[in-house]
């Protein structure tokens, strides 16, 4: 069994900046979310600082738990060596998945990890804050500490002390499974009956973390907001996570909003730099380039294709009879149009059918086709003098005087 991962972040609609931070590695197949907390944007340092050292550790062979003891170490180190990052700490719930036996979470902290299991949704972690310690002791509700101006105090953290108690737990998933890990932007904004429903909704692991994270915003968006969703499947192989995840995080590492091809197989450079901190939606501003990057090309081709339909239903003349009394006329177009564009009316005379030969009348009932409009006009103006001399015959042996005919062109107007 192995974990398929997709995950996003979002600063949410009230603080100013994100403090929290991610791992997704499938290198390493270790998947953590940290909440820092602490002033003048300590907290972004503080979960930064923690899964780089958490990523470290593990990396180096360490065990989940352990890797979350050097992860408080380097926090701690941090702080005490900097005022401006005094007193600052981070939660961190975290997952690796072996392969070749159980996963494991190490957990301090009020982040969670849950289980979604036949489509029950249960939480794995308990809670280190100050409400839900009163819960355990049977002098909260669970309903009263949902809602206890207090819920956001927690009891343990890292970076505060030297040695720091980490929950272990042995993950029960299965091929099937789904593990959320979240950060309390999420838990503190939706209910758990509603995180379970988008996880049974959505099947794609990236669009579901997605999903809970516009809920989060939905319902006020008080606190930052993290979720890793994890998808337990067959094999032993690891790397093909979500690619809106670790793409988006490469993204945002290298200020680089190009980057990957969207494809099922990121590199080991996803895999560095997922654990940057992130300080945008990454998943949405990646797919909304994806889809740029497809609808652009896209468009330019239908206006080309456009432009050379319309050129060539454009470029021709021809001529025909107009209306009930059939006058003579020229068009711009070709006879009956093509693709929705139209012949349009560019020059109508005093001619109809019933002044020209029975020859030149073939010729308007055919809508003959002229390439330019110069020759267009000039085969109207040989049929004007023609029958203008035709009339001179007719009326040469009377006194009336001769019909003068002309051109006269009229605005264009759809035919
Ligand atoms: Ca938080």
């Amino acid at each position: 069994m192995r974990f398929v991962a997709g995950a996003a972040t979002d600063v949410g609609r009230v603080r100013e900046g994100n403090e929290d931070a991610f791992v997704v590695d499938d290198r390493l197949r270790l998947f953590a979310v940290a909440d820092g907390m602490g002033g003048h944007r300590a907290g972004e340092v503080a979960s930064a600082t923690a899964v780089e050292a958490l990523r470290a550790s593990v990396a180096a062979g360490s065990p989940v738990d352990d890797a979350i003891r050097a992860a408080n170490a380097a926090v701690l180190e941090k702080s005490d060596a900097d005022t401006d990052l005094a007193g600052m700490g981070t939660t961190m719930t975290a997952v690796v998945s072996p392969g070749d036996g159980d996963a494991v979470i190490g957990h301090v902290g009020d982040s969670r990890a849950y289980l979604l299991h036949e489509g029950e949704l249960s939480q794995l972690t308990d809670d280190h804050s100050l409400v839900e310690e009163l819960v355990r002791e049977g002098r909260l509700t669970s309903e009263q500490a949902e809602v206890h101006p207090q819920r956001s105090i927690i009891t343990r953290a890292l970076g505060i002390e030297s040695d720091v108690d980490v929950d272990r737990y042995t993950v029960p998933a299965v091929v099937g499974d789904r593990v959320l890990l979240c950060s309390d932007g999420l838990t503190t904004m939706v209910r758990a009956d509603d995180i379970a429903s988008i996880l049974r909704r959505e099947p794609h692991p990236g669009h579901a973390a997605e999903q809970l994270v516009d809920a989060a915003n939905e319902a006020g968006g008080e606190d930052n907001i993290t979720v890793v969703v994890l998808d337990a499947v067959e094999g032993e192989a690891g790397g093909d996570s979500d690619a809106i995840a670790a793409a988006g995080a490469a993204a945002a590492a290298s200020g680089d909003a190009e980057a990957p091809d969207g494809t099922d197989e990121p590199d080991a450079s996803d895999a560095e730099s997922s654990d940057h901190k992130p300080e945008k939606r990454r998943g949405r501003t990646r797919r909304w380039w994806r889809t740029l990057l497809v609808a652009v090309p896209v468009v330019v081709i239908i206006v080309v294709a456009v432009l050379i339909v319309g050129w060539y239903a454009r470029r021709t003349y021809f001529v025909a009879f107009a209306g009930d009394n059939e006058q003579v006329v020229l068009y711009q177009g070709r006879p009956g149009g093509v693709l929705g564009w139209d012949p349009t009316l560019e020059i109508t005379t005093d001619l109809t059918a019933d002044d020209l030969t029975p020859a030149q009348r073939i010729a308007f009932e055919d809508e003959l086709e002229f390439s330019s409009r110069s020759a267009a006009e000039e085969y109207l103006e040989g049929v004007a003098d023609d029958v203008a001399a035709a009339e001179e015959d007719a009326t040469s042996t009377t006194t009336s005087p001769p019909t003068t005919r002309s051109l006269t062109t009229s605005p264009p107007t759809t035919a």
